[in-house]
Formats: C-alpha cells, structure tokens, sequence
C-alpha cells in the first residue's frame, strides 16, 4: 500500500462541489419498468445493428444489438420481455438514435455467458468486447480496444477523481464495492500486462481513499480538489507526472486510464458472467424531490427515473443529462438510460445561468480558465465567422469540452457549444479535403 499526493497543475477552477445532495445515499436498485428504449448507439463508433426482430422474446442478457465494426459495441437486453418496436427516435439530447423497445414481462428470465475456461489476457479482452464495455465514464469507446495498444504500456490509472459538481456514483462504487474494483483492476492489469496501478482520488472523497489503503499493490494518489481532475490529461499528469503532449494520446505515454464503473463492469463480465445491462448514476439538484444514487435497467426512461426520485420539486428550470459542467442541456426528457449515463441533475433557475449571451468584451477570463491553455474566445469567433481553419489554428482540436471557460465568462458566451460546433466542422472539413 501507499498513499501519496498528486502533483499540483497550476491549471483549473474551483467550482462548488454540491455533492452532499446525495453522497450520503447508498446506491439502490431502481426495478426495471415496464417498457425500455434500449439505444443501438449508447458508445463511440458505428451503431450496433438489431439482431431481433418485432415480436421476439428475449431474455435480460441476451444480445439484441450486434457491433458492426472494429470501433462499435453489442448490446444486450436489460430485461425479459417482447420487441414491441425498433424505431428511430429524436432524444432529449436532440440525437436521432434507433431504439428497440422492449416491453418487460416481469419474469426476469436470465441468460448468462458460460464461465471462462482460463483467465489469459486474450480471453479476458474477448469477454470484455462481448460483454459491449465501454468507456463509462462519458466517453464511450470501446473498452477492448483501448485494452490492445500497438505498443506495452507500463502504467494503468483509475478513474476516481469524479470532480463533476452533485456526481456521487463513482464515489459510492468505491464505498460499497471496492472488493469488485480491486479485482476488476487485477483483470484489467492482466489484460494489459501492468504492473504498476494508480488509483487517483480527489480528496474531498476521504472515505473512498481510506477503502483503497488496504490493498497493498496499489498507489493511492490523493488530488487536489480541481475541476476538471478527471480528465485524462490531467489525471495522468497529477498521479504519474507523465505529460501527454498536445494531439497525443495516453497509450502515447504508456498509460492506460480506466474509469470506476467500466472496471465493474469487467469484473461482473468475467467473473459473473453477465453483459452490461444497467449502470449507476447520480440523480440530483435543487430541482429534484429525492436525490439519489441509482442502479438502472438500460433503456429506462428518464421521465420513470426522475418519478421515482419524487419527481421535481416545480423549480425545474433546466435538465442535464450528465454533470453541471460536461454534460449536456436536455431539450425534452424523451431520453433512456445509456451506458454512459452518470447522471441527471435538475436544477432552478437560481441555480443555472439561463441569461442570454452578449458579445464578448475580451476580458480573457476564458483563457486564464482553460487548463489546455487555449484562447476560447478566438476559437469561438473563427467558428462564427465560418473560419473553420483559424478555429484548427487556435487548437479547437484539442479542446475537452470541459466548460471551464464558460464557468464564468461575464458576457454567457455558449463557448463550449461553439467549439464543439468547430470540431465537427473542421473534421467535416478534412475529410472533404
Ligand atoms: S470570458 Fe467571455 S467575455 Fe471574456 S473573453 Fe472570454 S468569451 Fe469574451
Ligand atoms: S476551451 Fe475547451 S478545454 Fe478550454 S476551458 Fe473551454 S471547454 Fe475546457
């Protein structure tokens, strides 16, 4: 065992954390509703294709969606039940995703893979691949890829930074499950062939830090209370003082990260045998009646989950799919439960800056506040003038969406918005030459 503190990134903001809202809620199991939208497309890459048709019956675990490529996942159902429609619908996020839409039967028939015959690191990444991980924490990509990088890696990092405002479902994972953890880690260090684990936690999580002390071959790194800590870039930097270079990426430097959720749901693949069917993630805000750490089916609509939290409180001023800073406004609550949910916070008016945006008045405080020490504001007025390649120039590229800059731009610019707007504008640039 050893504990030791992260190093210091000078860059980075301090927002309030509100995380108490819920951080003393044990995860409880939300039972699966009556009907489920189980999305094909709840990872990075091609959309996985249905392999039921309507009418058929199917079991929780069993595989309705099929990956179609190297950079794609399966998809099982959450639930026994009956295919009653496999549409394509407009979420909440405005994305047109196609659904199979599963009534539940309430039997909660099961099907499960067989045990594996011998735990070597291609067996183990086969199970993951089948299992449809992905990254959990947002991200999406699949996890087997990211477990066979071109060259060795030495280092494998944890995930437990969680600095997004009101989240708490890494932090009662680490609480209530660090026995599953320690041996999801152990799994993944054998499919990547490492040694050397770092789990980094922020230390406002001094519960989940005390969880970890036991284990003896793993580097606890205690963080600075920073946001955004849990991006890769930083999370390397702080627990292993490796920089990844700009347009890099982890494996370039010989590390792999891995969230909290995704080495549960390893775990639960290879040793119980089961696909990834539910997630966990935080529900909160001012705006909702009971805050809670919930276990749901994938495919649960949101509208059921936020019923079951009381529903809100009538403030409701905005919805979030996802943390306060990263995550995304909703337009409507037709959204479903997707892999990489980690939560749905509802806040007031008094809570979310709703004022609409005025011109920039150049004061910088967007750059002081960018930990990639980019210029938003250049980034944002190329993308308005359709200048795609000064918004490349001024490195949209490389931006992580991590709305720092916006936190507290005095004018409201939508920057992140906008530069996310500019990095699909200059991938559609490239690839048409
Ligand atoms: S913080 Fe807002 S107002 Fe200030 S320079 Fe950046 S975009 Fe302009
Ligand atoms: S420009 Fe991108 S990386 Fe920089 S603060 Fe804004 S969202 Fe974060």
């Amino acid at each position: 065992m050893s504990i030791r503190n992260g190093k210091n990134y000078r860059y980075g903001i301090h927002v309030p954390d509100k995380k108490s809202l819920s951080s003393e809620q044990a995860i409880e199991v939300m039972p699966a509703p009556a009907k489920l939208y189980i999305g094909l497309s709840q990872h990075i890459g091609a959309p996985a294709l249905p392999i039921v048709a309507v009418g058929d019956k199917v079991k929780k675990g069993q595989m309705i969606g099929e990956a179609s490529g190297a950079i794609s996942a399966n998809v099982y159902s959450s639930v026994s039940g009956t295919v009653v429609g496999i549409e394509d619908i407009v979420n909440g996020l405005g994305q047109k995703i196609k659904y199979i839409v599963i009534e539940n039967d309430f039997k909660n028939e099961e099907l499960l893979f067989d045990d594996l015959t011998d735990f070597e690191a291609k067996t183990l990444i086969e199970r993951i691949k089948l299992a449809g991980i992905v990254g959990l924490g947002g991200a999406g990509f699949p996890t087997a890829v990211k477990l066979m990088p071109k060259d060795p890696l030495d280092i494998l990092v944890i995930n437990g930074a969680e600095c997004e405002p009101y989240l708490n479902c890494d932090y009662r994972l680490m609480l209530e499950r660090t026995e599953d953890i320690y041996r999801g880690i152990i799994y993944l260090k054998k499919a990547l062939n490492i040694e050397k684990v770092v789990v980094g936690i922020e230390k406002n999580k001094p519960q989940a830090i005390e969880a970890f002390r036991r284990f003896e071959d793993l580097d606890v790194v205690v963080l600075k209370k920073q946001y955004p800590m849990g991006s890769e870039k930083h999370l390397i930097y702080c627990t292993t003082g490796k920089k990844v270079p700009t347009g890099k990426m982890p494996f370039d430097v010989g590390v792999c990260v891995q969230n909290i959720k995704t080495v549960i749901a390893c775990y639960e693949a290879i040793e119980k045998n089961k696909p990834l069917t539910e997630i966990v993630l935080t529900v909160s805000g001012e705006g909702i009646k009971n805050p809670k750490n919930l276990k749901v089916a994938l495919g649960t609509p949101f509208k059921d989950i936020i019923e079951y939290c009381g529903g809100e409180t009538g403030e409701t001023a905005k919805v979030i799919a996802g943390g306060p800073m990263m995550g995304r406004a909703m337009i409507s609550l037709n959204s479903f439960a997707r892999k990489t949910d980690s939560g749905i916070i509802l806040l007031r008016a008094k809570d979310t800056s709703l004022a609409s945006p005025t011109n920039c008045i150049s004061c910088g405080v967007c750059a002081k506040n960018c930990p990639m020490r980019l210029m938003p504001m250049y980034i944002e007025q190329s993308f308005l003038a359709g200048d795609y390649k000064s918004a490349e120039k001024y490195g949209a590229m490389n931006c992580l969406e991590c709305g720092s800059c916006a936190f507290n731009c005095p004018a409201k610019r939508p920057l992140v918005q906008n530069i996310a707007h500019s990095k699909q504008k200059i991938k559609e640039m490239k690839q048409n030459g």
